[in-house]
């Protein structure tokens, strides 16, 4: 299922976006603005291709920045050609938003890292060729949280298909029944793990609400070609008030997303990590809009808005899991009132 897309991804030379230059990448280092630019075209077309394009950046954004020179060379050459996938497993049944909650542990022996447990609802699971995955570390006395690079084929490691959703998307539930890798796997040091994950975050949150713009922009197109040409009461559908203002108010939001994701992806490029709490402002507003937006798109279609496999109905299930994966819009909430309640005294 993915070797077409991957080929696609292949040709157009895009992954090497996700990837320093010193090890096969377009630049010195990954460009949020470049990436949320991609991301934003290619979900017009193509979710599966922004997702599978995404996980390049999301999954191996760990070993960029704390990997060992051996792992860098390994792995990144491969991801800026799309040769391999990549995966990044934090989510588990019982821990979601609340990734304190994981329970997939890890202890040293000898020279090895031994995990067990089991994540769920990993993109690309199943086709990736290794998972940066989130571990408990047990072997002194605090929980300390790792990233740990496992290889897919790791003795040890299976995948099944998660359930399906309601808008496609490659996703498998990962077993790690005593799986064993070098201690040169973990990412960074015991108990960096969060630092890295949020890293990855302040860096691809951002581009969330790139193809949340990419997803508007195809909505809005194909409901205000629709409303051109359909004719009811003597006159076409967008000269209709209640219709045009449905258009004009997700026009507006479809801008306003998008002038508050390109800032935010430009400050981004100065700093990322300072910049996590803006790029969460920017994917709440753009996903949350995008819902909107496709509503409406979809309204103004009439019956022809929903038609099983149309463009429009593809757009509207898309929108969905844009507001519960990388940060439920409430959880973003939560972080972006915090840092708000910080700031208010600056505001002049
Ligand atoms: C398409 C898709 C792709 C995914 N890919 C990956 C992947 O590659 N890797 C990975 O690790 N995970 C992945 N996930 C999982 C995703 O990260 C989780 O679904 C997400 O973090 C939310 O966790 P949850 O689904 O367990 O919801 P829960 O944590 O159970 O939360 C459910 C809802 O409760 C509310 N909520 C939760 N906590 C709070 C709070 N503190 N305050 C207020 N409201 C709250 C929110 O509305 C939230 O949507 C993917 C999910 C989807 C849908």
């Amino acid at each position: 299922m993915h070797e077409p897309t991957l080929a696609e991804l292949r040709k157009s030379g895009l992954s090497a976006l996700m990837v320093p230059k010193k090890f096969g990448g377009r630049f010195d280092e990954i460009d949020p603005l470049a990436v949320c630019v991609a991301r934003e075209a290619m979900m017009k077309t193509s979710a599966h291709l922004d997702s599978v394009f995404a996980l390049q950046g999301i999954g191996s954004y760990a070993i960029s920045r704390a990997g060992t020179e051996d792992q860098k060379r390994e792995w990144l050459p491969k991801i800026a050609n799309a040769e391999v996938l990549a995966g990044l497993a934090l989510t588990e049944p019982v821990a979601g938003s609340d990734l304190k909650g994981i329970t997939t542990v890890a202890h040293t022996e000898g020279d090895e890292i031994v995990i067990n447990g089991a994540k769920s609802y990993i993109s690309n699971g199943g086709h990736a060729s290794f998972y940066t995955t989130l571990v408990k570390e047990t072997d002194h006395g605090e929980p300390r949280y790792s990233l740990i690079l496992v290889p897919a084929n790791s003795p040890g490691l299976s995948v099944v298909p998660s359930p399906e959703l309601i808008a496609p998307h490659v996703l498998g539930d990962l077993t790690y029944k005593e799986v064993r890798v070098p201690k040169s796997a973990r990412l960074g040091g015991p108990g960096d793990g969060f630092k890295h994950v949020l890293a990855t975050l302040a860096v691809f949150r951002i581009s969330v609400a790139g193809a949340a713009c990419g997803l508007m922009q195809g909505a809005i197109e194909e409901a205000t070609r629709h409303v051109r040409t359909r004719e009811q009461f003597g006159q076409p559908l967008i000269k209709h008030g209640p219709v045009s203002s449905l258009l004009a108010d997700a026009w507006a939001d479809y801008e306003a997303a998008r002038l508050l994701t390109y800032a935010t992806a430009e400050g981004a490029r100065a700093d990322a990590a300072a910049n996590l709490d803006r790029s969460s402002l920017a994917k709440l507003f753009a996903t949350e809009s995008a819902s909107r937006v496709v509503d409406s798109c979809v309204q103004v279609m009439g019956r022809w808005g929903l038609v099983r496999g149309s463009k429009i109905e593809k757009y509207y299930r898309q929108a969905r899991p844009m507001r519960v994966y990388e940060g439920a819009s409430e959880v973003l909430r939560l972080g972006i009132a915090a840092r708000l309640s910080k700031e208010i005294d600056t505001w002049t």
